[in-house]
């Protein structure tokens, strides 16, 4: 059916992710000693606004989901929803900043490829394996389940069968929670979105969404941002959420978020640490800064809060 070609599209797109991610880590931007092992080749040559781009996704989500952890000691939990073949977790171990328990979701295909690659290749299996404190580790060809770490086969769209296999899976409510989606929800529809959005509103009371994906998709740029996704037969059923940055807050703030607060990609570029810019601007010359201008000026971050333990202050810094 039309719906099964358009999800097939939306799955292949974690794809995209990782091999923009490959080439970006392979010419120094930032690094990622794991995401070899999820995409094959470093792949054809990305242009340096592409690059560029995605380290600013890549630190800018990162600024907001450690300061977090941080904030609650470690003692939460991280849901990345429509992970794909994320590295995330292998950084948070590295880096000593592991949740109590992170949790991945994701279509049953995607995820059973990212199970494959972990079972696979010990780099990724050794972390799971140490932080896991008896034998019996569930690593079975569509979920994984350990102490620290679990990934879950389920369509985002269906929150009651959502809600049941994370519960399953020891979700604790009462713990602080961080939510993170990247380009995934602009493939949902609005009230899909939403709905998921306000269950995660309801069912913790101290918790953070971050949101990354495109904006301002009104204009002549964004509408040819939207044509060539529509070229291969992906349908951005959500993009009438991404026309400005107040719609972007609105979604959150209608549905029980406290606090919503969203930056376009080009605002939060000039906020990164700026002698790290200056090293990265340098690996490869730019002709048209104008370019990445736009580009960015088409993507943002919006990130929502509720906060009863009161971890404390939300803002950028
Ligand atoms: N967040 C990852 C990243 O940044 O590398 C992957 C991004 S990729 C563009 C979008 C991901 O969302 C895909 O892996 C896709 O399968 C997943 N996704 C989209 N809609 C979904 C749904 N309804 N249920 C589960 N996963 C979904």
């Amino acid at each position: 059916t039309d719906s099964d070609t358009s999800d097939e599209a939306v799955r292949a797109t974690c794809d995209d992710a990782t091999t923009c991610k490959r080439f970006a880590t392979s010419k120094g931007y930032w690094k990622d000693p794991y995401i070899q092992y999820f995409a094959r080749s470093v792949g054809e040559r990305k242009a340096p606004e592409i690059n560029r781009g995605y380290y600013a996704r890549v630190q800018g989500v990162n600024h907001l989901l450690d300061a977090f952890i941080r904030k609650a000691e470690c003692n939460c939990q991280v849901i990345n929803v429509g992970a794909g073949l994320d590295t995330t977790f292998w950084r948070l171990k590295d880096e000593n900043l592991m949740p109590r328990k992170f949790f991945e979701i994701d279509f049953p295909t995607v995820v059973a490829r990212k199970i494959h690659n972990i079972k696979t290749k010990p780099p990724l299996s050794k972390p799971l394996i140490e932080t896991h404190s008896t034998d019996s580790l569930l690593l079975d060809a569509h979920s994984l389940d350990s102490d620290r770490y679990c990934i879950i086969g389920a369509d985002l769209r269906d929150i009651s069968n959502l809600d049941e296999k994370l519960k399953k899976f020891q979700l604790n409510p009462e713990l602080p929670t961080l939510l993170l989606s990247e380009c995934v929800l602009v493939y949902m529809t609005p009230s899909q979105s939403s709905n998921l959005v306000h269950w995660a509103a309801e069912t913790f009371h101290t918790a953070m969404f971050i949101n990354y994906e495109q904006v301002n998709m009104s204009d002549r740029f964004g509408q040819v941002m939207i044509e060539n996704l529509q070229r291969r037969q992906c349908t951005l059923a959500g993009v009438e959420a991404c026309q400005s940055l107040d719609t972007q807050k609105e979604r959150f703030l209608k549905t029980g978020w406290e606090h919503a607060d969203a930056l376009d990609m080009m605002t939060i570029y000039s906020m990164l640490p700026q002698d790290d810019v200056a090293r990265i601007e340098r690996l490869e010359f730019l002709d048209e800064r104008e370019l990445l201008q736009q580009l960015l000026q088409h993507y943002s971050i919006c990130w929502a809060t509720k906060d009863k333990l009161n971890l404390g202050n939300y803002e950028w810094i």
